[in-house]
């Protein structure tokens, strides 16, 4: 099921494009099952979509700019080519972060909360870089990097580095602790299953082909690659 909103209000992704990806019987169906963040009870799959896939790649706006993130092993994960969404590495370790990047992936590492004063920093000659929303109030996905979104950079030598907050933080690292797990990205996430279209791929290709010139697209908020089940 997918839900998608030409104008989010989210305070991190400021005013852009943004979809929620969900299963009709689970919120988490689509999330890979070796997520360390899923909150006790919620399963997720271990297999990708891969009609979601292969229009998540092409689902980029006209002019515009695309990218997301899965928790899916690194090496699951497609090369990035030119014109199409960039699929960042969401990894929960500086190691499986420093592997990503070797793998030729944008990586991004979901730090513990106690680390906050800890970035940046370099691991195995990697830059880490925290992102810069955590930073400073008003910033926003929409305005990050310029014209082009750091984390919609498929060719960067750095790792984006988000650290935990919020309710689930005291969980990073311990099992459980997803960001969407609570607060209004869980109420939008956990609508999806009841008022999201039902076939993901090609709701995706129309949304995406309707957006204005130009725009900026952050896939699946919420959610990831899986074939729900
Ligand atoms: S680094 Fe930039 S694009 Fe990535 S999440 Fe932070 S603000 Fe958004």
């Amino acid at each position: 099921m997918l839900k998608t909103v030409a104008k989010s209000a989210n305070r991190k992704t400021g005013p852009i494009a943004v979809t929620y990806r969900a299963g009709v019987h689970e919120t988490y169906a689509t999330c890979p099952s070796t997520c360390a963040l899923h909150p006790k009870g919620e399963k997720g799959g271990d297999l990708i979509d891969g009609d979601y896939l292969d229009a998540l790649r092409e689902a980029v706006p006209a002019g515009g700019i695309a990218w997301t993130y899965s928790h899916f092993d690194a090496s699951l994960l497609p090369q990035w080519a030119e014109g199409e969404t960039v699929i960042n590495a969401s990894c929960d370790t500086v190691g499986e972060a420093l592997r990503a990047v070797k793998l030729g992936r944008p990586a991004v590492y979901v730090a513990p909360a106690d680390t906050a004063t800890s970035w940046p920093a370099k691991h195995g000659g990697i830059r880490f870089i925290r992102c810069p929303a955590e930073l400073a109030d008003n910033f926003t996905c929409d305005n990050c990097g310029g014209d082009r979104p750091l984390c919609a950079r498929a060719e960067r030598d750095y790792v984006v580095v988000f650290v935990a907050h919020g309710a689930s933080k005291a969980k990073i690292g311990k099992g459980g602790g997803c960001y969407a797990a609570g607060g209004p990205t869980a109420i939008q996430w956990h609508g999806t299953r009841t008022k999201g279209a039902a076939n993901d791929a090609q709701a995706l290709r129309a949304f995406a082909a309707s957006l204005p010139q130009g725009s900026k697209l952050r896939h699946h908020v919420a959610g990831d690659l899986g074939l729900a089940t």
